[in-house]
């Protein structure tokens, strides 16, 4: 959404109101690098936290801000895939295990089916 504000004021949107007077707040310009190579300059109030991505102008891929002509590397936490709970229960048990308790599980339905008990 702020983007298209400001993709609306590039193009030339005029204000009705007076410019004059208007003080304008420090500006300054980040760039931003797809992995297509397209490089977008965005415009950010100097006291704006800066996003580490940003939507590419180009190819609406993610955008990595530019350091020194270099993506910057992202933090581990923006990176990161969410795991399955599938996941995370294989990091915990082995599949061996995993077997065993499924096994013990069907075992415990099973005997409480035979002794006419409805299942929970
Ligand atoms: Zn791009």
């Amino acid at each position: 959404m702020a983007q298209q504000t400001m993709r609306g004021m590039r193009l030339g949107t005029q204000s009705l109101e007076s410019e004059r007077g208007v003080n304008y707040s420090a500006r300054v310009t980040h760039l931003f690098q797809c992995a297509n190579d397209h490089v977008s300059e965005i415009v950010f109030s100097a006291d704006a936290e800066i996003p580490q991505t940003w939507q590419c102008k180009n190819c609406q891929l993610q955008a990595v801000q530019l350091e020194d002509g270099k993506r910057i590397k992202l933090d581990a936490a923006e990176d990161k895939v969410p795991r399955s709970h599938w996941e995370m229960l294989l990091e915990r048990r082995s599949r061996e295990e995993l077997e065993e308790i499924l096994q013990e599980r069907l075992d415990y339905i099973r005997a409480r089916r035979a002794g006419g008990q409805a299942d929970l």
